[in-house]
């Protein structure tokens, strides 16, 4: 369903991304982990083309585009492939003036054309998933930082995107907050949301991937269950992370 094939990113002449290959299944969710600075951030802001790769080519669903030089980005259908993927941003980016339900209402009534009420009848459903159905006319200030997050996440999911993209959902969260919005994406791994999730939280992804990438300096070095990466880790390099993070 999503396939990655020879992609690159170069920024400012230096290769940050260095001919990634990856496919995933509807279902799967795909736990990226890394050193700082390997590229993560960066792959992920690819897959919905909030960057655009310098080389090689991307397919979500039925959208495909062949990056190269020199393509302009009204060549490049950033639009229908945005609106396959759902990004939840590492801290909260809700929009301060609107309520919980209004902001997951937004893109379904501005991008899908939703009416109203449609929307705001998905929005409740949404809130009540994450845990949030009576936060619903609370604005994001009177929110916890995981309450934020949860409403994010429920953002998200309103369009009904193909793909949803996490980019350390809970590391800008007091440790006490972290554990609510962990739980709100397990459930969502169980309902069979197809999902790729950047996270240093080492336990959550070995309970929640059903596919761990260890990307290392702009390559995918290792990848494989939870169970083949974590405890039998075939490359130097992964050894040497995980030994790290004890
Ligand atoms: P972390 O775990 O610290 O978040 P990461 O693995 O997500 O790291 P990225 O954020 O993808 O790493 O960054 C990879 C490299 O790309 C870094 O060296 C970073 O400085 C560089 N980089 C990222 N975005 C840009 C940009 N817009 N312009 C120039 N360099 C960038």
């Amino acid at each position: 369903m999503i396939a990655i094939a020879k992609l690159r990113k170069t920024f400012d002449k230096l290769e940050i991304l260095k001919g990634i290959n990856l496919n995933i299944e509807e279902g799967q969710v795909v736990v990226i982990i890394g050193p700082s600075g390997s590229g993560k951030t960066t792959l992920l802001r690819c897959m919905n083309l909030l960057e655009y790769p310098s080389e090689g080519t991307l397919r979500i669903g039925t959208t495909q585009i062949d990056f190269h030089a020199g393509l302009k980005p009204k060549q490049m259908n950033v639009l229908a492939l945005r609106r396959q993927t759902g990004m939840v941003f590492q801290a909260n980016n809700l929009f301060p003036h609107m309520n919980a339900l209004e902001n997951v209402m937004e893109a379904q009534v501005t991008v899908q054309k939703k009416s109203k009420e449609a929307a705001s009848i998905r929005a409740l459903e949404l809130l009540k998933m994450v845990g949030l159905e009576e936060k619903a006319a609370t604005f994001p200030h009177q929110l916890s930082g995981g309450q934020q997050q949860r409403v994010g996440i429920a953002r998200a999911m309103a369009p009904q995107p193909k793909l949803l993209l996490f980019d350390e959902p809970t590391s800008a969260l007091d440790p006490e907050l972290v554990g609510e919005v962990l739980k709100v994406i397990k459930k969502l791994a169980t309902e069979g949301i197809t999902m790729v999730i950047v996270t240093h939280e080492m336990k959550f992804a070995s309970e929640v991937a059903d596919r761990i990438i260890f990307l290392d300096n702009g390559q995918i070095v290792e990848e494989g269950t939870p169970d083949q990466v974590f405890k039998h880790p075939t490359q130097e390099r992964t050894r040497l992370f995980l030994s790290h993070l004890h």
